[in-house]
């Protein structure tokens, strides 16, 4: 089966006393690897500080990463700098930074980071959704499959791939996807993967759900047979975090 797999989207925020805060408030009995894979995405800035104050048994990961190799690219930080601090994860496409007006990374900006940061030798949470008027309007697979054709048309591996499937307006609306609204989404990115890449793939690879998950609805959204865990945003900077992550039991 695949293994439950939690990630907590800090995002922009933190101090360094709410981090230490945070980190002694998700101290707890150590997850069992072998069920739950539990990782957090703090700022880069604060990545080190956190890694020595955060329990050994959760992972931690990176919210960006640039497109290639290190050189003159000022401001950016490549995977193989991530690496070699000692980080395991990116999450890349995130909805943020598809859609913010002054970032707005394409599909295939996305996709060819995620190569790169595959081939670097990081997991990727590779995060997908639709927006709410594509929704309405009915695209939600063909937005879900567009965005990840980016990245099938350029990896074939997609052993160290997690797809976090966030629809936007459920991130930070209150508005949690229900777990039927979830289930039939993620079915159907399984679905694709079968048809555009294996049956192997679509088998083994770990779709989580994101958007306004908390410690009340996780245990109904972990039910559903096609959700193999969450992306976390704002529950993720607070104890909640565990009862997520526990969800899993
Ligand atoms: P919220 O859990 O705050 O809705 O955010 C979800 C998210 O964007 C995680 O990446």
């Amino acid at each position: 089966g695949r293994v439950f797999c939690v990630g907590g989207n800090w995002k922009c925020n933190g101090t360094k006393a709410s981090i230490a805060a945070l980190c002694n408030d998700l101290q707890g009995d150590a997850v069992d690897a072998a069920s739950c894979e539990v990782v957090c995405f703090p700022p880069f800035i604060y990545g080190t500080y956190a890694r020595e104050l955060l329990r050994e048994d959760f992972q931690m990961g990176v919210q960006n990463c640039w497109i290639g190799k290190g050189g003159a690219f000022t401001g950016e930080i490549s995977a193989d700098m991530i690496v070699d601090v000692g980080f395991g994860w990116a999450c890349l496409g995130h909805s943020e930074r598809r859609h913010l007006p002054q970032i707005k990374e394409s599909d295939e900006t996305i996709a060819t980071k995620t190569k790169y940061a595959l081939d670097a030798g990081l997991k990727v949470m590779f995060c997908i959704g639709e927006l709410l008027e594509e929704r309405e309007a009915g695209l939600t697979n063909s937005v879900n499959e567009r965005q990840l054709k980016a990245l099938a048309d350029i990896i074939s591996d997609w052993s160290n791939v997690v797809i976090a499937y966030e629809p936007v307006w459920a991130i930070g609306t209150g508005k949690v996807a229900t777990p039927d609204q979830a289930q039939e989404t993620h079915a159907a990115i399984r679905d694709w993967l079968a048809k555009a890449v294996s049956t192997e793939v679509a088998e083994s690879t770990r779709i989580l759900y994101g958007g306004s998950v908390s410690a009340s609805n996780c245990v109904e959204l972990a039910k559903k047979p096609d959700i193999d865990g969450f992306l976390v945003g704002g529950a993720s900077l607070k104890k909640d975090f565990l009862t997520i992550v526990d969800s899993y039991k």
